[in-house]
């Protein structure tokens, strides 16, 4: 155990290199549940299993990955980890990352002869993108009860499935999917490494950074009234544009 994390980072992004490669877009499209994603999921369950970590899937599709404090409590964990779900053409590191280094500062800590007194665990969460049923973080969404699950359950594809369907066919109840307050509770802390979309770090020249603040990302819809008439003829004082 004497590679240096940067290198085991590599060799986990290396093993996962062909799955889902899209050759018309370029990148890779991994939507939630789809083979491609599925096959990240079981890679990921593999490489926790290799390293003696209890995987296990939660009822709303979150896979955890748990090295246990020698106490064997699970409570107020340190939790990491990402999505291997990806947008259309999206590239290789946008989510997997977080996910190998996670599986690395494992291997590392433990090379180390490290051992947690708190109870740490890899979480691997569905449908962060939003790319197939269109809401972004559906997976913490669901766990946290952010979206009411019978509207989560609804939610329908492009080719007109319903998330209840391919999560049923993935292998999940949805009878069982909602806000789980157990799982929650077992939660202390949760970091996530997440490479950079921007060229912040590039400007920096530094290879890594700690967000102290976030985009208040959203989305409105805006209703405008008024009256549309013809551009050149209305006279101005007739205009009710809206
Ligand atoms: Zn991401």
């Amino acid at each position: 155990m004497t590679a240096t994390s940067p290198r085991r980072v590599a060799s986990l992004m290396a093993a996962i290199a062909d799955t889902g490669r899209d050759a018309s877009r370029g990148g890779y499209t991994r939507p939630v549940y789809s083979t491609a994603e599925l096959d990240l999921r079981s890679w990921f369950v593999a490489e926790a299993e290799t390293r003696g970590l209890d995987a296990e899937t939660d009822r709303n599709g979150v896979i955890w990955a748990w090295w246990d404090a020698p106490s064997g409590d699970r409570s107020r964990a340190i939790v990491t980890g990402s999505h291997l779900d990806s947008v259309p053409g999206g590239g290789a590191f946008d989510g997997p990352l977080g996910v190998a280094s996670a599986l690395a500062a494992v291997d590392v800590l433990r090379a180390q002869g490290r051992r947690p007194d708190r109870a740490v665990a890899i979480a691997v969460f569905p449908e962060e993108e939003g790319s197939r049923y269109g809401i972004a973080c559906l997976g913490s969404r669901i766990l946290t009860g952010a979206i009411p699950v019978e509207k989560a359950l609804a939610l329908t594809d492009e080719d007109g499935g319903t998330f209840a369907e391919h999560s049923r066919a993935a292998g999940l109840d949805p009878e069982r999917m909602g806000r789980d307050d157990e799982r929650l509770a077992q939660i202390g802390a949760f970091i996530e490494l997440h490479v950079e979309q921007g060229r912040g770090l590039i400007d920096l020249g530094q290879p890594v950074a700690i967000g102290s603040s976030i985009l208040g990302h959203g989305r409105w819809r805006l209703v405008f009234t008024g009256q549309g008439n013809h551009a050149g003829t209305t006279l101005m004082s007739d205009r009710h544009d809206p």
